[in-house]
């Protein structure tokens, strides 16, 4: 559909096929959804003042990589206690280190479109907002777009964001997909695509789910923004799409249902109480673990509200977390959901994602533009005018793994493990057993290789040899049986060879 062609009429016609009752009531217990307001306020305020013992026991159960209850989540929730927070942050970083060693993945997002049918009063692209500069990108832009991500900066791995509108439905998210596997272009020592293409687009039916799936989308994102219905309600508007909460809610139920392999959660910290959205994240799992053999969010994400341009509401929210509080939201999320991914973006300052990262989070983005044809038009400064919101942090991906490697992290580029079947139900045993992360060292420092030798600026190469070195001889000692097959690999790539992978 071309942007300039829908009608108001066409427009109203759309919104009104989207949702379909019976792909919402399906999920539920005894008529409900699984958020029961009334007791995660109940169970909030019975674990107040927790006693040591017990806190020592629940990090205990997140240390052997199983997921909380509610009420042991509550309890943490509740910890005042200096020293006891700091065993928390403690039990964080090292349960984040046996499930996902000393990896960090690096990705991009890529926004397509800002049309969009809703009026979520916290995000610039609210139909109602005028100063936005709408604008859909074309498919040879989209192509272009890659094109800068994958062969000049050097990204593997995407999230793609759409607005919800007729002219970013299905059939379109399912083009800029394709669109974005097809490019292949040639790097310094030999060639950059984008292996992953995650999206982060508004609830769909399993019939459009599975158009996605049929393309190979990788991870479906979708952000309940806030669990507690009321708190929703007033976010978004009446009578507006997304003004429906169980629709969304069941978003992931549905693209499990659908057979997409990777679904991941998240909250918008912001918008009403922060301990309340933790405890939606928990039974956000909890009920996709219960439903689907296990299988939980393979990520969870915890955007806290960013100004926004003509946007008032994101300055006036009485709910903003403040910096003490996102840290101790972050260990306790990769506590009560210990094999999880955890994503932390852009939106954040350098200062804060340098705290935070080493409480568990394992996924960033960096040289992000959020701006639609933001990466080929060059435009560096952000213009709040074409941006959902403001970054807080726009440092190069050189920049940034270059920081990392100094922290003693490895940036790995690896899809592998989705192209090898290590997804869904399979990853969940790999992770909670420490598996993964054995396929995920060998896999990190091949893609390692690759990106330095193809992007990496002379200072950042340095600090990161001193890195691959390092893992080179962990491998070596621990894996000795493999080492002279990744050896194999890693000459093949010096000489120019990409995507090799175990
Ligand atoms: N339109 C789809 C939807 O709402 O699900 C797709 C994605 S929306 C463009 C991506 C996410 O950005 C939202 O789910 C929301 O959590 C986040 N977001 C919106 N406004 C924001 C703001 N002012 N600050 C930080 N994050 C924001
Ligand atoms: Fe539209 Fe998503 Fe922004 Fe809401 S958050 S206005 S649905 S783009």
């Amino acid at each position: 559909m071309n942007t300039q062609q829908i009608s108001v009429k066409d427009e109203k016609k759309w919104v009104g096929n989207v949702i379909r009752e019976d792909e919402v009531t399906k999920y539920f217990v005894d008529g409900k959804d699984f958020i029961n307001d009334d007791e995660i306020v109940e169970k909030l305020a019975k674990n107040k003042n927790p006693d040591k013992a017990k806190i020592r026991d629940i990090l205990q159960k997140s240390r052997a990589v199983e997921t909380l209850s509610p009420n042991e989540t509550a309890a943490l929730l509740n910890v005042e206690d200096e020293e006891l927070l700091e065993e928390m942050y403690a039990a964080a970083s090292e349960i984040k280190k046996k499930v996902y060693d000393n990896r960090i993945v690096t990705f991009a997002p890529l926004y397509c479109s800002n049309y969009c049918v809703n009026n979520c009063l916290y995000c610039a692209f609210g139909s109602e907002n005028k100063v936005q500069k709408r604008r859909r990108l074309t498919l040879d832009e989209v192509r272009n777009e890659a094109e800068v991500l994958a062969g000049e900066i050097g990204h593997k791995r995407l999230v793609v964001v759409y607005g919800e509108h007729p002219v970013s439905d299905v059939y379109f998210i399912a083009d800029t997909i394709k669109a974005i596997y097809d490019v292949k272009v040639r790097t310094k020592n030999g060639f950059g695509q984008i292996r992953r293409v995650n999206i982060n687009a508004a609830p769909m039916s399993i019939n459009d789910l599975t158009i996605l799936r049929n393309v190979g989308v990788g991870t479906y994102q979708v952000f309940q923004e806030t669990y507690n219905h009321k708190a929703y309600a007033h976010v978004h508007p009446a009578g507006t799409l997304k003004s429906n909460y169980r629709w969304r809610i069941y978003a992931l139920h549905r693209a499990l249902d659908a057979g997409v392999d990777d679904v991941a959660i998240g909250a918008l910290f912001g918008l009403y109480d922060w301990r309340f959205e933790v405890m939606g994240l928990l039974y956000h799992a909890i009920d996709l673990e219960r439903l689907f053999g296990g299988i939980g969010p393979h990520t969870v994400s915890f955007p806290r509200l960013e100004p926004a341009a003509n946007t008032p509401f994101t300055n006036e929210s009485r709910y903003k977390v403040s910096d003490e509080d996102f840290k101790k939201l972050v260990a306790i999320i990769r506590l009560s959901i210990p094999y999880a991914g955890m994503i932390i973006t852009a939106r954040e300052s350098a200062q804060i994602r340098r705290e935070v990262i080493p409480l568990g989070c394992t996924q960033t983005d960096a040289s992000t533009r959020i701006g639609i044809g933001a990466y080929s038009d060059r435009y560096n400064d952000q213009e709040a005018e074409r941006q959902q919101f403001i970054l807080g942090d726009t440092r190069s991906l050189d920049e940034v793994i270059r920081e990392f490697a100094e922290m003693g992290l490895i940036t790995s580029f690896c899809t592998a493990g989705y192209r090898c079947g290590r997804t869904g139900e399979h990853i969940m045993k790999l992770l909670r057993t420490g598996t993964e992360a054995r396929f995920c060292k060998l896999n990190a420092v091949l893609t390692y290789r690759e990106w330095l030798d193809d992007f990496a600026s002379d200072e950042t190469k340095k600090v990161g040899e001193k890195v691959i070195r390092q893992e080179m001889k962990e491998i070596k000692e621990q894996m000795s049986t493999v080492y002279p097959s990744l050896v194999k690999y890693y000459r093949r790539i010096e000489n120019g060879e990409r995507d090799l992978y175990f």
